[in-house]
């Protein structure tokens, strides 16, 4: 298969293979089907990559299937996790290619990519790493007797990938499924599919066994609903839009009843009450919802303010958002990036429309920015009203929806209004409300003076229409296991 040359930053080529990962080669798609990869700053085409078929994601199947059953099944946990730390070596070495290649197609700024998204992926490496070989069950007293629980792998699993920080996405999953001894093909997203190309390399050079990993680009329609459907697949662990997580819903209802986890979409609140440290509050809340250009699961997009101090948070605020450079995304005087594609851009400026149309005050942004590439104002409204659309849904764009509060009883009912539960941060110096507040929110995490910090010993899921299942964590370690209890009834001894 032909490799392609890209150039990444500083203009240092980066090369990557172009075939489907199965197997530890790199293969054409069964019918020569292909799938173009565009770059949202300019939306010229980058590269032509193998789009897997249903007939692919079948070899990708049987290639995991002979993994698991052969050596894979009875290396040792250790080796597990030596292999684990090989590929985050591999991946720390590589992290400019893999970083420009972020950049390129998933319009993801550099040094964000290198810095926290790499440097996040590494954490989560290295962290399962550990777990391979501290597995372990129980041993429990029954009459005459006891029994004894193993936490065995489920075998071939899957990972459905978005595009809005791919990498770091996939090793949430890889990362846990391995260690735990299961072998995985990962779909990567259509739209930004080259560092899974890159990815493909250095499982290859950091010796896996041929089908432990496999790493397949094509259409969600196509090769991810083939995954879904398949018998041969225990598991699938699920990161995107909820609409597809209820289609995989169905498939695995439909197949064979696989395991499934979900990891959706959010309308996250961040709550700031008067006590709180003001100028960290801005900070924070800002990048809740610029980060990622709001591309983000748990995107701060809600922001709730304290009534005493709601004007001067609003002037602090629109502040902090004007000002940004955008632009390529591999230049280091760019601040903010493309998103990822025309429909994303035409999706997010919808909403800026509508929430316009509709009188709702635009504080800052939401003008168009011409010109080539998928660019988007970091946009905020105020004093939003709890039932318009830039308050209810997800936007997945850097559009915050600010509103004002009087009352702790009346903003957590607000910030739990919403079928989503991601995430949600809470601005205050006072340790008795932090706790009080973060036990009635409705969330799968509460930040307390910070936006949703990522570590990987901490579970990362949401509840309510965002979801179930955890990445990170020995939560996503449990995910990735199932129990077996071996019972022993003692016989008497024949001497008595
Ligand atoms: P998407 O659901 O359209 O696609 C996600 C992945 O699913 C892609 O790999 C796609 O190819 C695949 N897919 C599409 N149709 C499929 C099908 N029928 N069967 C199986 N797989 C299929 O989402 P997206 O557009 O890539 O990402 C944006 C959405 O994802 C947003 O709505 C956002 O909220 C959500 N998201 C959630 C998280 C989280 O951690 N909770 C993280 C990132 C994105």
């Amino acid at each position: 298969m032909p490799q392609v040359e890209l150039k990444g930053v500083e203009g240092k080529s980066v090369y990557v293979e172009t075939g489907l990962f199965i197997g530890n080669e790199f293969v054409a798609a069964a019918d020569a089907s292909q799938i173009n990869t565009e770059n949202p700053s300019t939306g010229k085409v980058l590269a032509s990559l193998s789009a897997a078929q249903k007939e692919d994601v079948d070899s990708a199947v049987v290639s995991a299937q002979k993994a698991f059953k052969g050596s894979w099944k009875s290396t040792a946990p250790a080796q597990r996790g030596q292999l684990l730390n090989k590929l985050a070596d591999l991946i720390e070495r590589d992290a400019d290619d893999l970083s420009s290649l972020e950049a390129l197609d998933a319009g993801i700024i550099f040094r964000e990519s290198k810095g926290l998204h790499i440097a996040q992926a590494l954490e989560t490496l290295r962290y399962f790493a550990g777990w391979a070989d501290k597995i372990t069950g129980q041993l429990l007293d029954i009459p005459q007797g006891y029994a004894i629980t193993r936490r065995e792998p489920l075998g071939v699993c899957a990972a459905i990938i978005p595009w809005n920080s791919p990498l770091m996405i996939t090793i949430w999953k890889l990362a846990p499924a391995i260690a735990a001894g299961n072998v995985l093909i990962i779909k990567t997203p259509e739209l930004a599919p080259l560092f899974g190309q890159k990815l493909a390399s250095l499982v290859k050079e950091a010796g896996f066994p041929p089908g432990v990993i496999n790493i397949i680009c094509g259409e969600g329609s196509v090769a991810g609903q083939a995954l879904a459907e398949h018998r041969g697949v225990k598991k699938i662990s699920f990161t995107g839009s909820g609409l597809v997580g209820r289609r995989i819903m169905h498939a695995a209802a439909d197949s064979n009843l696989k395991k499934v986890t979900l990891e959706l979409g959010g309308k996250s609140p961040s709550i700031v009450f008067k006590d709180a440290d003001f100028d960290n509050a801005v900070f924070w809340t800002t990048i809740g919802i610029t980060a990622n250009n709001g591309q983000v699961c748990a995107a701060g997009s809600r922001i709730y303010v304290h009534e005493s101090i709601y004007d001067a948070f609003l002037l602090a605020f629109a502040e902090k958002l004007v000002g940004t450079t955008h632009g390529d995304p591999l230049l280091p005087e760019t601040t903010k990036g493309p998103v990822i594609s025309a429909n994303q851009k035409k999706k997010i400026s919808q909403y800026i429309t509508h929430a316009k149309q509709s009188g709702i005050r635009l504080l800052v942004g939401g003008q168009d920015i011409s010109g080539n590439g998928n660019f988007v104002p970091s946009t905020a409204f105020a004093d939003v009203p709890e039932d318009s659309r830039v308050m209810l849904e997800e936007i997945f764009g850097p559009v915050a929806s600010i509103a004002k509060f009087k009352t702790e009883a009346e903003v957590i009912e607000k910030a739990n209004s919403s079928e989503y539960g991601l995430s949600a941060a809470i601005f205050t110096r006072d340790v008795n409300r932090a706790q009080r507040v973060s036990e009635a929110l409705e969330s799968g995490q509460v930040t307390v003076n910070c936006w949703a910090i990522l570590h990987a010993n901490t579970p990362f899921g949401g509840v309510k229409q965002s979801g179930f299942g955890r990445d990170m964590g020995e939560e996503a370690l449990d995910g990735w296991l199932t129990t077996k209890t071996v019972k022993y009834n003692i016989l008497p001894s024949e001497d008595e």
